[in-house]
């Protein structure tokens, strides 16, 4: 292949995206029609966010693909592999190309575009990302999948646009950028999650008409793919951690843009086990262990450093369930929420070396004493603002019932995860591991050897599993 050329090319609008971003009009972008038609309910969104930039560079923005939270152990096969995946580099028709060009070595697919192609990603993860911005990257995927330029067209420049922005034009060529109302194209206005899934499927559909067909809508191409970042909205804006995400997601799945086998199809449970750990972790683990079946657990507080990294190193996944899991506090505000619940997140990062994106909301995403601190909205606006800072969380559909102070037998806790499981065919089963909670970790094995006589699967609830919330903003 002869690419020499593109990579010198790439390597010039990587140094062109370190240029400060562009003093626009502000003006609103224009809608774009929708594309699918089923929207998901975990896509609903906010429509309360109108800056462009998210000062607070402590949040999170989605991890890309390699970051998932759940930490796959290789010695439990019950755990899925739910990566992109990867697939050999594209290989475009070259039957117009120069026989002069140098020969280059072939790039990996992964090396189309990657994280690292971003300027100061880490540092700008939950800044959204401008329409100027964003353009520069869709050019640098479209010449990865293709080996050439965007199209520039027969377009002058609108006065908004600097005469070496050629990427621009080249959207709009291609149809996917539209000028706006005033003739500019209001390089500094964020990019929703509606548009920028219209963007990349445009982006993938041009370079290789062979993946458009007519059932697709981008929302379930770009789902199906694994490429969309779990916990986007269509309506807010896009973060620049999303952005990095869906850019090098789909560099990584070209040209396979084949499906992701996750969430499963299959019968599946999820055990989950909330609170701080203690001595009952251990028998939980040990069970889970001989069982050879992965596990969930939403830690609270200055859980067991030694539990934290058993959990990580045996495949469990591992969510953050807030510090305190003070309703009085936590639910007072949302300011207050995230001042909790990144104490956790620190705590746990500093444990096991990566910032878990699951989440459990003490109480329940839907729980009404909230309302008590911080008003009728209270869970409403948290659950947005998780959802925006890319962060996934779960309730239940099957529970213990062991929450209460109540003493239970082993038998009468299994009896009552089995009476809530109904006929579901993805069951999260709600457990605790804290202390006094010796029942449920003595009626582990019986559960376990149910859910496997009626034909489940285990897994770990992550950014790509089944979720079950109660609320969704
Ligand atoms: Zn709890």
């Amino acid at each position: 292949m002869k690419r020499l050329w593109m990579i010198l090319l790439i390597a010039g609008l990587l140094l062109g995206a370190a240029a400060p971003a562009f003093a626009g009009t502000g003006l609103p972008v224009v809608g774009i029609p929708s594309l699918w038609t089923n929207h998901h309910t975990a896509f609903a969104g906010t429509d309360s966010i109108t800056t462009t930039e998210d000062a607070d560079t402590k949040t999170v923005a989605p991890p890309a693909p390699a970051a998932q939270s759940a930490a796959p152990s290789p010695s439990s096969p019950a755990l899925e592999d739910s990566s992109i995946q990867t697939a050999p580099a594209a290989q475009p028709d070259h039957a117009g190309s120069s026989p002069s060009e140098a020969v280059a070595e072939e790039k990996p697919a992964e090396a189309i575009f990657s994280a690292s192609s971003i300027p100061a990603l880490d540092q700008r993860q939950s800044f959204y990302i401008d329409r100027g911005e964003f353009s520069r990257y869709l050019a640098q995927l479209y010449e990865g999948l293709t080996g050439h330029p965007l199209p520039t067209g027969s377009l002058t420049y609108p006065d908004d646009v600097p005469a070496d922005r050629a990427d621009i034009l080249g959207l709009c060529a291609l149809g996917l950028w539209e000028v706006q109302a005033d003739g500019t194209f209001a390089l500094n206005s964020t990019v929703t999650g509606e548009e920028a899934a219209h963007l990349v499927y445009g982006i993938i559909t041009t370079a290789d008409p062979m993946q458009k067909k007519d059932s697709d809508t981008a929302l379930a191409f770009l789902q199906q793919c694994g490429i969309w970042p779990n916990g986007l909205s269509l309506t807010t804006p896009l973060t620049l951690g999303q952005a990095a995400a869906m850019l090098c997601a789909t560099a990584k799945a070209a040209p396979d843009y084949a499906p992701v086998p996750s969430p499963p199809t299959g019968k599946t449970v999820y055990l989950t086990f909330d609170d701080g750990t203690s001595a009952n972790t251990v028998t939980i683990l040990d069970t889970l262990k001989a069982y050879g079946v992965p596990a969930t657990f939403f830690v609270t507080g200055q859980a067991d450093p030694a539990l934290l990294q058993r959990m990580q190193a045996e495949g469990h996944a591992i969510g953050n369930h807030t510090a305190s899991h003070d309703y009085a506090k936590i639910y007072q505000s949302v300011e207050a929420f995230f001042e909790d619940f990144q104490q956790e997140e620190d705590y746990l990062a500093s444990v096991l070396g990566y910032r878990p994106t699951i989440v459990r909301l003490p109480g329940g995403s839907n729980n009404t004493v909230s309302k008590k601190y911080g008003g009728d909205t209270i869970m409403k606006e948290i659950t947005a603002e998780l959802l925006r800072r890319g962060y996934v969380y779960t309730d239940w559909n099957s529970e213990a019932k062991d929450a209460s102070g109540k003493s239970m037998t082993p038998e009468q806790i299994q009896q009552a995860v089995f009476s809530t499981v109904g006929n579901r065919d993805q069951v999260i089963v709600l457990m605790h591991q804290n202390q006094g909670k010796e029942s449920t970790a003595a009626a582990l094995p019986g559960i376990i050897e149910e859910f496997q006589a009626r034909g489940y699967q285990f897994d770990v609830i992550s950014d790509h599993s089944y979720l079950h919330p109660f609320l969704t903003p």
